[in-house]
């Protein structure tokens, strides 16, 4: 589309590249890439270099690239109506319809959806909702929200603060006050050895009470949770773990806000996490996944107990006074609802499901064996492969040695596309559910390569 000799310079001299070490790129240490265009699981380069991207983008072009339905969709309501807000009762047929699909298929107790631009405002909308929702039923001190250490829910303020990763905390002053941390459900990691899977699910309840009793129920609103945790390591949770957490919580009457940004529609093999692991959440959270990427949209479903206070709220205090002049924009709504019927006609839940327990297998037998490995894990089309400096023991290298990324680095060379995710030696897998069982071999027989290549054949 764009033919000029000097674009990779005005990269180094103009673009500020979110998640980058800024200084390194304007030096050029560190390699550029320009991507052109892409089809089904691939993606080219602008000098011709094709990869398999088996992290669909950011984990969130779950239909594969090219879909012309979806553009076809954009066009087609561009042409029509480009913009529209949807302030004071206004609308457009395109996010009317995409609520009603969204509430279609989501869980049980669900009533309306708000819609944003990305995961990170829909996070900020749903942190207000919670703050509204105690002021109205009169109980100002109950403010407080608990995420996990390792979560990961935007990079904004009040989102960036119920992150739970220090690369987005440290030397931006957050987490801001009110927000607050738990363990996470990561067994790989646990502490202490010894403990079963059963005894790690109850010292985190443990620690979930222990930090309700230190702050007081009073003041502590909701608890948001990844259904498995996606950036902090892509780990699916502790069995029973949803159901004893969601006990704790029914106990002190604190809401749940379930982020599905990854996980809604489909990546674990289910429409959607919660139905996946029992949990009853007030507030989910969507976005990713919700236009495959094709366009920026986000929303926050908004559960019947909820929704009552809020219209109580504006029945007291008048019009609910928050919003933004592109919630519910056309060109991201005409997206969502062309890529969730693209997701039923092509029943690429279940295919994420497959292919996923495919890809599962086919690592573990890849590189399951090799002494560096620790662990290989998943659900659905969400897997990781985490290294360890010493299996028996779980001792992990040190970060300065890079290993994730050198591998990821390796892997790369080879023509796949993973994630070296940023907090342990950790690469995660997230393709596209159109994945096919071969593409899933090329993946991890690749992957096998690159360990051999940066950690010697059986490794030590
Ligand atoms: C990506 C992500 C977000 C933030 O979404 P943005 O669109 O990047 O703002 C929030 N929660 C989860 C679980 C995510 O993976």
């Amino acid at each position: 589309m764009l033919h000029n000799d000097e674009l990779e310079s005005w990269d180094r001299e103009t673009f500020f590249h979110p998640s980058t070490h800024l200084a390194d790129f304007a030096r050029g240490d560190q390699p550029q890439r320009v991507i052109k265009t892409g089809r089904g699981v691939r993606i080219t380069d602008r000098d011709g270099n094709s990869f398999l991207d088996a992290f669909a983008g950011l984990y969130c072009v779950n239909v594969g690239y090219g879909r012309s339905e979806i553009a076809e969709a954009i066009a087609e309501q561009a042409r029509e109506l480009a913009y529209y807000h949807a302030y004071v009762g206004h609308g457009t047929e395109a996010s009317i319809t995409l609520a009603k699909m969204i509430l279609d298929r989501a869980p049980p107790g669900m009533s309306k959806v708000y819609f944003g631009l990305g995961g990170s405002d829909a996070n900020t909308t749903n942190v207000k909702l919670v703050w509204y929702y105690n002021n109205v039923l009169g109980r100002p001190e109950k403010k407080k929200i608990i995420s996990r250490w390792r979560g990961y829910h935007g990079s904004g303020l009040v989102n960036g603060s119920l992150t739970g990763l220090k690369l987005f905390h440290d030397q931006f002053d957050l987490p801001l006050d009110r927000f607050l941390h738990t363990e996470a459900p990561y067994y790989f990691r646990r502490t202490d050895l010894d403990q079963t899977e059963e005894q790690f699910v109850a010292h985190c309840v443990s620690e979930l009470q222990a930090l309700i009793a230190r702050e007081g129920a009073d003041t502590i609103a909701a608890f948001i949770g990844e259904p498995a945790l996606g950036t902090g390591g892509l780990v699916p949770p502790p069995a029973g773990y949803w159901p004893a957490i969601q006990a704790v919580l029914d106990e002190h009457d604190i809401l749940l806000i379930a982020d599905e940004v990854v996980t809604g529609f489909g990546r674990l093999g289910a429409m959607f996490g919660s139905d996946f692991y029992g949990m009853r959440p007030d507030i989910i959270t969507i976005a990713k996944g919700l236009t495959s990427a094709y366009a920026p949209l986000s929303g926050s479903i908004v559960g019947d107990r909820v929704w009552a206070v809020l219209e109580r709220g504006c029945d007291r205090f008048g019009p609910f006074g928050h919003g933004w002049t592109y919630s519910a924009h056309p060109l991201g709504a005409a997206a969502g609802v062309a890529n969730l019927k693209l997701i039923d006609e092509l029943d690429l839940v279940r295919n994420a499901g497959d292919v996923g327990a495919y890809l599962k297998r086919a690592l573990q037998d890849a590189v399951g064996g090799h002494a560096n490995v620790g662990e290989v894990r998943g659900e659905g089309l969400l897997c990781a492969v985490e290294f360890v400096a010493d299996r028996g023991d779980r001792v992990f290298f040190s970060p300065d040695r890079a290993v994730g990324p050198r591998v990821n680095a390796a892997l790369l060379a080879r023509g796949v596309i993973a994630r070296a995710m940023p907090q342990g030696d950790i690469l995660g897998f997230a393709p596209p559910f159109v994945l096919t069982r071969a593409d899933a071999d090329e993946i991890a027989g690749k992957l096998a390569d690159a360990v051999a290549e940066i950690l010697g054949p059986s490794g030590s």
